[in-house]
C-alpha cells in the first residue's frame, strides 16, 4: 500500500549512548527507519563540552545530512528522528528533536506517536503561562519534563511527565550525561534496545539495530523508562498499568519485513496472514501477485498455502516522488499509473489473485483492478491481509476521517463492486491474532474498540 490512497507512517526514533561518532551511527540507523517518515529528520548530539547540538531539516536523511552537518555533531551520545507529520500542521517548527531548556537543565527530545489528551494538558499549561512554539506533542512532553522539580532528578521527572500523557508514544530524551527511552503504558509503538560495542542503541525497529551491527537485547516494555548512562541500563516503570496493545498495523503495513516486533518477525507475521487468508478464502487462480511491497510477504504465504504460482504482476517505479498532491481526480489517477505498472506478459489471459495489506479509501484499488484488466487479466480477485479498516486511528496514523474510509461506508460486496474486482475478501480479526501469536493487539481501526479514553478527540477535531 506504499503507493496509494494511503495510510501514512508515524515517525521513527533512535537513541545512541556511549558510541564513538554516535551521530554518524544515527545517520545510518535513521536511513533504515526512513519508511516511517519522509517529511523531515534531525539529530541532536552531546559534544565534548556537554552542549547539545541539533541539526534538523525537511527532507530525507541522505539529503539533510552531509559531512558538514555530521562533523558538527560529534560526540558519543545522540538521538534522532524521522518525521511524518501526525499533527495537521507539518511545518518546520514541528521537526524533531526538540531542544528544550527547563528548570532541570537542557535536554533534547524526540517522539513517535500521538497523545490523545495533548490538548487538555496543553490548555492547562497555557493557563499557567506556558508558551508553545509548535503543535507537536513532543514539545508538550518536553515542557512537562522541563517544569518538573529539579530535586526529583531526570528519571522521576520524565516518568512523571509520561504519566500525565495518554495515548501512543515511543520517546527518547538526551541529556548531557544520559539517554532516556520510554514507551506508553499500552505499548502502541515499538521500541527496541540493543548493544553496540561498549554502548547502547534504542530504535523504533530492530532493522535499525541490524543495520548498524548492534546486538538486540530486548524490547522496551509498555510503561517502562530506561535510563542509559555510564553505569549501564537501568529500568524504571512509571506506570503500574501496563498493557500490550501493539498497533496491529505495525505488523500489517508500517514496519519493515526484516524487523522483529515483540518477538514476532514482521515478515513471518505477514506470511502467516497470507496463508490464513488462503485458508479462509481459497480461490481458483492461475497466479498470485501483490501490491509492492507491503503486500509481498502475505502474497508469498497465500501462494504457498494455495500452491498457486507467485508472480510479479505489478511493477513499482521506485523513482516517483513519494508525496504529491494533484488537483483533479484525473491527475490523481495518472499518479497511480506513474507509481505502479501491470506486467502484461504475466497477467494477460490469467485469473489473478492480488494480495494487498489493506484498503483505506478504495480509489487506488479501483485503479489497480482496472489496470490489470486493461493488461488482459481474465479475472481479478482482491485478497486483503487485514480486517476492514473502518475506524480512524488517533494514535499517530494519518487515516483521515471515518467518512473517508470506504469500509465504514460500504459492505464488502459494495466495496468489491466499487473497485470492480471479481471477488474481494478481508482477513478475519481472529486470523490476525493467530498470525501474530499474540492475545493482545490494538485493533481499534478494524472494530472501533479504542484502548484509551479519546478525550473528545472526535472527527470534528481532526
Ligand atoms: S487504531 Fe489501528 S492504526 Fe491506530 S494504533 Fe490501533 S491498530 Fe494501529
Amino acid at each position: 500500500m506504499n503507493c496509494k490512497d494511503e495510510l501514512h507512517e508515524e515517525c521513527g526514533v533512535v537513541g545512541i549512548y556511549g558510541v564513538e561518532h554516535a551521530a554518524r551511527v544515527a545517520f545510518m540507523a535513521l536511513q533504515s527507519l526512513q519508511h516511517r517518515g519522509q517529511q523531515g529528520c534531525g539529530i541532536a548530539a552531546v559534544d565534548a563540552d556537554g552542549s547539545i547540538r541539533i541539526h534538523k531539516e525537511a527532507g530525507l536523511v541522505k539529503d539533510v545530512f552531509g559531512e558538514d552537518e555530521l562533523s558538527g555533531l560529534e560526540g558519543r551520545s545522540c538521538i534522532g528522528h524521522v518525521r511524518y507529520p501526525t499533527t495537521k500542521v507539518g511545518g518546520r517548527e514541528n521537526l524533531q528533536p526538540f531542544g528544550i531548556t527547563g528548570k532541570i537543565g537542557r535536554f533534547a527530545l524526540a517522539h513517535n506517536g500521538n497523545i490523545v489528551n495533548a490538548e487538555e494538558v496543553k490548555l492547562a499549561m497555557e493557563s499557567h503561562g506556558h508558551l508553545f512554539s509548535s503543535t507537536s506533542d513532543s514539545e508538550l512532553f518536553g515542557h512537562l519534563i522541563g517544569v518538573g522539580p529539579v530535586s526529583l532528578g531526570w528519571a522521576a521527572n520524565i516518568g512523571h511527565a509520561a504519566n500525565q500523557l495518554d495515548g501512543a508514544y515511543a520517546t527518547v530524551v538526551l541529556t548531557e550525561n544520559a539517554l532516556y527511552a520510554c514507551r506508553d503504558k499500552y505499548g502502541f509503538r515499538p521500541l527496541s534496545l540493543g548493544r553496540l560495542g561498549d554502548g547502547y542503541i534504542v530504535a523504533s525497529e530492530t532493522c535499525a539495530l541490524s543495520l548498524v551491527g548492534a546486538e538486540f537485547i530486548r524490547d522496551v516494555e509498555p510503561g517502562e523508562l530506561l535510563v542509559i548512562d555510564a553505569d549501564g541500563v537501568h529500568s524504571h516503570h512509571f506506570s503500574t498499568e501496563r498493557k500490550h496493545r501493539m498497533c496491529s498495523m505495525e505488523y500489517i503495513y508500517f514496519a519493515r519485513p526484516d524487523s522483529v516486533i515483540e518477538g514476532c518477525s514482521v515478515h513471518v507475521f505477514r506470511k502467516r496472514s497470507g496463508a490464513l487468508l488462503y485458508q479462509e478464502c481459497p480461490t481458483e487462480a492461475d497466479l498470485v501477485t501483490y501490491v509492492p511491497e507491503s503486500g509481498m510477504s502475505a502474497a508469498i504465504g497465500y501462494s504457498e498455502a494455495g500452491k498457486i504460482p507467485l508472480q510479479m504482476g505489478l511493477l513499482k517505479n521506485m523513482y516517483v516522488a513519494r508525496t504529491f498532491i494533484q488537483p483533479t481526480q484525473a491527475m490523481r489517477n495518472l499518479g497511480v499509473r506513474m507509481k505502479l505498472s501491470p506486467m502484461r506478459s504475466i497477467v494477460n489471459g490469467k485469473r489473478v489473485v492480488v494480495v494487498d495489506d489493506s484498503i483505506v479509501r478504495g480509489t487506488t484499488s479501483k485503479q489497480l483492478v482496472q489496470m490489470l484488466r486493461d493488461a488482459g487479466a481474465k479475472e481479478v480477485h482482491m485478497r486483503i491481509a487485514s480486517p476492514k479498516y473502518a475506524w480512524p486511528c488517533y494514535y499517530g496514523i494519518d487515516t483521515g476521517t471515518r467518512d473517508q474510509l470506504i469500509a465504514a461506508q460500504m459492505s464488502e460486496q459494495e466495496i468489491c463492486d466499487f473497485i470492480g474486482a471479481d471477488s474481494l475478501y478481508y482477513l478475519s480479526e481472529e486470523a490476525l491474532f493467530k498470525a501474530s501469536e499474540r492475545t493482545e493487539l490494538c485493533t481499534a481501526c478494524f472494530g472501533g474498540g479504542y484502548p484509551t479514553d479519546l478525550y473528545g478527540y472526535s472527527e470534528e477535531k481532526e
